[in-house]
């Protein structure tokens, strides 16, 4: 086999996600999960034809576990098929404009900008390091979520905060969720005909974490997700949009320190705030249709924030080609799609239920009908998205 394949590594706090893909037919020859990392129940899921290995590994860290992923690797005689290395970055501040080969100058960038993503970029600079160690002759390319945004305009990116905060210490928005904006945009405009370059497009990916997208052109113009991701839409366990005075409110009142409310915001609000019940979409579905009040609440509040956040962001948008749908809940939850187009009757959309129930299969994704503005659902591939990169940057 010749070297065409790209590894692609995800490198979180407790978790490294992997996957080895041909970005030329976008054959996925193994995926796979190391997850509760220097735990106890540290463990690997290996993902190959459709069948799933585990690999029980007590208190492995990120190294121990990276060398048994290459083991396995090698098993399968993948390791001298790979031509390159593609990392998901999570913050690129404003250094990054789009993706690039990684050098000693790329990985003191990616520190400097800890500060904006604490949890995140760590764990992504060890996920480099221990491979450079490993792969010291292979092209390693940092693949960025907020780079796809870095196109904004001042008037979207700009908080209402006096400038030397931006100007000093760059708050901003910065958005998140590019690397599936980019790929579903590129699907989408391949299914309906359109050059990118020439489109109008609304994208929502919603899953654990959501955010919306107006894409104009191929560039994003505007993005719903902010300095950190708590802002926006309602998420599984994050508020989105909030007055911000609520810290002063939430001290003063109930005595909760910064931390507290930080915790309260980020992991105890959202469809699991609302609810009391769950962050999780197919469990509040469930228990809508059983009657469950705070669940049908949670959903209805979800929908209406989406449609009015995409509402908002058609203003950056000439018109409305496509309004996308992906992501966890953007692929799968029926109930959501038809409430947030239903929400948005004001554009004209109308919904073709058998289409959305059956999630826009036979139906190139279409999930409205012949006389209504284009509403879809695209399944991301950010894994795919990553080895194109990586791919095109290493010149294979
Ligand atoms: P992540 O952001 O972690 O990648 P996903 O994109 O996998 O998350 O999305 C997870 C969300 O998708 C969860 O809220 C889950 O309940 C929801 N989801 C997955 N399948 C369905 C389904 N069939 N119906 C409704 N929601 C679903």
């Amino acid at each position: 086999m010749s070297k065409q394949n790209i590894l692609v590594i995800n490198s979180g706090s407790s978790s490294i996600k992997f996957a080895v893909i041909n970005p030329q037919n976008e054959h996925e020859y193994v995926s796979g999960l190391a997850e509760r990392l220097s735990q106890p129940e540290a463990r690997i899921i290996w993902k190959q034809d459709g069948e799933k290995t585990i690999y029980d590994m007590p208190s492995a860290d990120h190294d121990i576990v990276f060398q048994k992923i290459l083991h396995l690797l090698e098993e399968q005689q993948l390791t001298d098929t790979l031509a390159a290395i593609g990392h998901r970055v999570v913050h690129g501040g404003e250094l990054f404009k789009s993706s690039i080969l990684i050098n000693d100058d790329v990985v003191q960038a990616i520190e400097d900008c800890i500060g904006l993503a604490p949890l995140h970029n760590p764990a992504h600079l060890l996920g480099i390091r221990i491979t450079q160690k490993y792969f010291p002759n292979l092209p390693q390319a940092a693949v960025f979520d907020t780079s796809f945004h870095q196109t904004m305009p001042p008037k979207a990116y700009l908080y209402a905060i006096p400038h030397a905060l931006y100007r000093d210490h760059h708050v901003r928005r910065y958005g998140a969720h590019g690397t599936s904006y980019r790929f579903v945009t590129g699907d989408a405009c391949q299914r309906l005909n359109i050059p990118v370059n020439e489109s109008n497009i609304l994208c929502a990916h919603l899953g654990n974490g959501c955010s919306a997208a107006a894409i104009y052109h191929g560039q994003s113009v505007d993005t719903t997700m902010g300095l950190t991701p708590l802002e926006g839409l309602v998420m599984g366990t994050r508020c989105g949009n909030i007055d911000a005075n609520i810290f002063n409110f939430l001290h003063k009142q109930l005595g909760y320190d910064i931390d507290r409310i930080t915790t309260l915001l980020n992991k105890e609000s959202g469809l699991l705030g609302l609810s009391e019940l769950s962050n999780d979409c197919r469990t509040l579905e469930e228990a809508m249709e059983q009657g469950h009040e705070q669940a049908t609440l949670a959903i209805d509040v979800f929908s209406y924030v989406l449609a009015k956040s995409l509402s908002g962001l058609a203003s950056a948008l000439d018109r409305i080609d496509a309004l996308i749908f992906t992501g966890g809940i953007g692929e799968n939850s029926r109930v959501i799609r038809a409430k947030v187009l239903q929400q948005l009757r004001i554009f004209g959309f109308q919904l073709d239920a058998d289409a959305n129930a059956n999630n826009g299969k036979n139906n190139n994704g279409i999930i409205t009908t012949a006389d209504s503005p284009v509403a879809m659902i695209i399944n991301t591939n950010e894994e795919l998205m990553i080895a194109r990169d990586a791919a095109q940057l290493a010149g294979c």
